[in-house]
């Protein structure tokens, strides 16, 4: 397949995500990239559905993220945070700040979504132990269909059925699994939904520093938008009990749920929050973990007196520069209402999904909309029709999904919701 939109040696000798070097997935070659527009390597425009996994809020080749790099650029790249500290990691902290609950009081940067929950999870437990005195607390409770990233402690805590628990086996540390609420968003609240949670909590209290799971939205695990009252009642739980709570909203954060941070549908603050993503508007890798001041100072009364991580890139100031940027992008806008007309035309788009033969559900929230259906996608046939039909969208399992870039217009928007659906009604027959 020598041609010039599947690189031969790209398919030889590099890997990408979750890919068989044997029987590798086809990639296609992207030339450029402008607003909501994927331009591939034969002139083929491509609706983005995506945002890149998450990412590219504001679209691609944003004039003023691009003038942010290159401010950045002529200042530094990069400086050690170890003895130095700058403007661009202070004015994205005091903004980070501002849009965070209210309580959050201390910012660590880091590299990626992965590494920001591997930090969280060492952060609960350094302040688990301090607090306590009690080195046992040091276990993770969380619920099933969740995703936290691929590094191990992340893997740890993503789905066991669907997430890597088969693939490592007795290499990942052994959590505890609650099933997934099913009282859906904007549906009627079960209270049997959080009777589980209650016996796990109440069983090994002694042995768990920390619940994390994804607020109201869970993402690449399953793509399920739960009821409210669920982080309402295991936050109070988790308070009762003295165990910490970490919301990771590296895929909800920024605007994505139709609020700034998903934990605003429910009202309850995090012990710990992550944030990635979008952080950038897609430029390039970085996450934040945000914390209180009585978790931050906990960990700084215990054992080891700081806090145990400090990534080479800690902070990058190209990274902060545009992360800067990019959340003044938003505060110049009306997001709830961008992302709110969003979600009414796709509900209105994707509605007729609903009917189809081979469909199970269709939901919508915020910029979110997924189609869930009966069988598992077949992920390369239905790429390569995306293609044919000039939009971009990655299904995973049975979920075909789109989060595009907020900049999109209504007319891509609407093609997009079409093209899905026609892609979805060609795959049932
Ligand atoms: C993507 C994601 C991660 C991992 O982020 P990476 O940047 O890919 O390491 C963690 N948690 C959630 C909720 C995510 O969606």
């Amino acid at each position: 397949m020598e041609n010039i939109l599947h690189d031969t040696w790209d398919r030889e000798h590099l890997w990408h995500p979750y890919t068989s070097t044997i029987d590798p997935l086809p990639t296609y070659k992207v030339d450029s990239a402008h607003g909501a527009t994927i331009k591939l390597a034969d002139g083929t425009e491509l609706i983005d559905g995506m945002s890149s996994w998450w990412c590219a809020c504001h679209g691609y080749n944003h004039p003023r993220l691009n003038a942010a790099v290159e401010r950045q650029l002529h200042d530094m790249s990069h400086v050690m945070f170890g003895g130095f500290t700058h403007d661009p990691a202070i004015r994205l902290g005091k903004m980070l700040l501002e849009m965070a609950p209210d309580t959050m009081h201390n910012i660590f940067y880091a590299d990626s979504g992965s590494v920001a929950v591997e930090v969280a999870m060492k952060m609960a437990v350094q302040a688990a132990i301090s607090k306590s005195g009690d080195h046992r607390r040091t276990n993770f409770v969380t619920i099933r269909s969740g995703y936290h990233g691929d590094t191990w402690n992340a893997m740890s805590v993503c789905d066991p059925v669907t997430g890597m628990h088969q693939a490592f086996g007795s290499a990942l540390s052994v959590r505890f699994f609650v099933p997934q609420p099913r009282s859906r968003f904007g549906g009627e609240w079960h209270e049997s939904d959080i009777i589980p949670l209650r016996q796990i909590l109440d069983e090994h209290t002694a042995e768990i520093a920390a619940l994390i799971l994804e607020p109201i939205v869970q993402g690449a695990g399953g793509m399920w938008f739960y009821h409210p009252e669920y982080l309402r009642q295991a936050v109070a739980m988790c308070r009762e009990r003295g165990i910490y709570v970490i919301f990771d909203e590296i895929a909800t954060g920024f605007w994505r749920t139709g609020r700034c941070f998903a934990w605003e549908h429910a009202g309850v603050q995090p012990d710990i929050m992550c944030v990635g993503k979008g952080l950038t508007g897609g430029y390039m890798t970085m996450s934040a973990v945000l914390t209180t001041a009585e978790v931050a100072d906990t960990i700084s009364r215990g054992e080891a007196g700081v806090m145990m991580h400090g990534p080479t890139f800690m902070a990058n100031p190209l990274a902060c520069a545009v992360a800067a940027e990019s959340l003044q992008i938003m505060r110049e806008q009306d997001m709830g209402a961008v992302v709110e007309r969003m979600e009414r035309n796709m509900r209105q788009w994707l509605a007729p999904a609903a009917s189809l033969r081979g469909v199970a559900d269709v939901r919508v929230l915020g910029s979110i909309g997924v189609v869930e259906t009966e069988k598992p996608v077949d992920v390369g046939r239905f790429q390569r029709k995306c293609v044919d039909k000039g939009v971009w969208i990655r299904p995973f399992g049975r979920n075909v999904y789109i989060m595009p870039p907020y900049i999109i217009d209504d007319a891509r928007l609407k093609r997009l919701c079409e093209a899905l659906i026609e892609l979805v009604k060609e795959e049932a027959s």
